[in-house]
C-alpha cells in the first residue's frame, strides 16, 4: 500500500499577524476564528495567555501540510483553533496515525523535552486555522509561567496515554470502529457536524485498504449516522456513530476534557 509520505506537499505558510487577523474581523471582511477555542490557551490565566498571544500569529494549515518531518528540529509550536493535525509513524513508506490533536491540545509538545528531532511526521487531517509561535518563545514562557509549565507536562501526559491507546486500538479494534473514532475525531477538531474528507485520505491515515474504508463509510450512510457526498461528511446521528465507535474515542477524550478542569 502507497504511504503518505509520497504525497505529503512542500510548507505553504499563509500567515498573517494575529493582530492583523482581529482587525479583519472587526471590519467584518475575514470571519476569524479565536486563538481561546484552543483548551490549551483558554485554559490559563489571562497573563498567561496574553503572554502566548502577544507572540502569537493565527496561521492557516492547508490539507496535508507537513508541519515537522522525522529528527528534523522542531522550530514552531501550533496551537490547533479548528483544524486538525496527525503524528504518524511507521517504517519503509508506509505511515500509520498515532496520535490526533486539534483544539483540545497543542502540537511539538514532545520537543520540549529534547529537541533533537521532531518524533514521527506531523501533518494536517483538516484544514483550518492554529497559532504559531516560536519554540524559543514558547520554552522561555514554560520556563518562566509555572502554569504554563504545569499545562505542558498535562498535556504530554495526555498524548503520552493517547500513542498507547492508538497502539492497543489499531491491533484491537475493527476498521469500522477505528473509521467511526475518526470520524468523531474530526467532528470534535472542526467544531462543527460537517467536514472535508476524502475516503482515500482516511485509508492512508488508518492504513488499510480503501475498499474496506468505503465499506465502513457505506455501512455508516445506511445506519443514518453520516451523510458523505463529494468528499464532505455530515454527522447526523453522533450517539449512532459514538456506539459504532470503539471505546478509545471516550477513553482518550476522558484525558483530554480532565486538562480543562485541573487547576494549576
Ligand atoms: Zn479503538
Amino acid at each position: 500500500m502507497a504511504g503518505l509520505r509520497a504525497s505529503l506537499p512542500d510548507c505553504d505558510r499563509q500567515e498573517w499577524p494575529l493582530s492583523a487577523a482581529f482587525e479583519m474581523t472587526s471590519m467584518a471582511r475575514y470571519e476569524a476564528p479565536h486563538p481561546k477555542r484552543n483548551s490549551f490557551l483558554s485554559s490559563l490565566s489571562a497573563q498567561d495567555s496574553r503572554v502566548l498571544l502577544a507572540h502569537g500569529e493565527v496561521t492557516h494549515l492547508k490539507l496535508k501540510r507537513q508541519l515537522y518531518a522525522e529528527n528534523r528540529p522542531v522550530e514552531s509550536i501550533y496551537f490547533p483553533i479548528d483544524c486538525v493535525v496527525s503524528i504518524l509513524v511507521g517504517s519503509e513508506g508506509s505511515l500509520l496515525e498515532m496520535a490526533t490533536i486539534g483544539h483540545e491540545g497543542f502540537v511539538g509538545a514532545p520537543a520540549l523535552l529534547d529537541n533533537g528531532g521532531a518524533i514521527g511526521t506531523t501533518i494536517v487531517q483538516l484544514e483550518g486555522k492554529a497559532m504559531r509561535v516560536d519554540m524559543k518563545v514558547f520554552q522561555r514562557a514554560v520556563a518562566r509561567r509555572p502554569a504554563i509549565e504545569h499545562r505542558v507536562k498535562l498535556s504530554l501526559y495526555a498524548l503520552i496515554f493517547q500513542i498507547m491507546q492508538s497502539g492497543a486500538c489499531h491491533h484491537l479494534h475493527t476498521i469500522e470502529q477505528q473509521c467511526a473514532r475518526w470520524l468523531l475525531l474530526m467532528r470534535d477538531g472542526a467544531g462543527s457536524d460537517t467536514f472535508l474528507l476524502t475516503q482515500e485520505f482516511l485509508s492512508e491515515i488508518i492504513c488499510v485498504r480503501r475498499a474496506s474504508v468505503n465499506l465502513a463509510v457505506g455501512l455508516f450512510r445506511q445506519a443514518g449516522y453520516i451523510r458523505y457526498g463529494r468528499g464532505r461528511v455530515t454527522i447526523v446521528d453522533v450517539p449512532g456513530l459514538e456506539s459504532a465507535s470503539c471505546s478509545c474515542y471516550k477513553l482518550v477524550g476522558d484525558q483530554y476534557a480532565r486538562l480543562a478542569y485541573t487547576s494549576a
